[in-house]
């Protein structure tokens, strides 16, 4: 287990499935740089912000700017943030496993 409480299985699968921030689409570095910028940095997700559902539909990774940007925001409302209207992120480019929780969340 990590810190997040995720399961070593469900912590694999999900680092396989989420190679690039599942909001942003950034490529996600593993490490904190020693130096230079962090915010591509890889980050443990819910995407729902409720850390009881731990399971592969609320579990994922996103970017640590996403992430800091998101905070507590609700995802439906976050999507409609500037930072996400800057980025061009959308209801349509964020990863499948989003889109889905959109459905659920809106
Ligand atoms: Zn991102």
């Amino acid at each position: 287990m990590n810190n997040w409480g995720i399961p070593p299985w469900l912590e694999d699968e999900v680092r396989k499935r989420d190679k690039t921030c599942v909001y942003c689409g950034v490529k996600m570095a593993e490490r904190m740089p020693p130096r230079g910028p962090r915010k591509n940095v890889a980050t443990w997700e819910h995407i729902i912000n409720d850390s009881s559902i731990v399971t592969r539909e609320n579990i994922a990774r996103c970017c640590v700017a996403c992430n800091a940007s998101k905070g507590t925001r609700k995802l439906s409302d976050w999507i409609e943030s500037s930072y996400c209207k800057k980025r061009g992120i959308t209801k349509n480019t964020v990863a499948e496993v989003v889109k889905k929780a959109l459905r659920i969340d809106a």
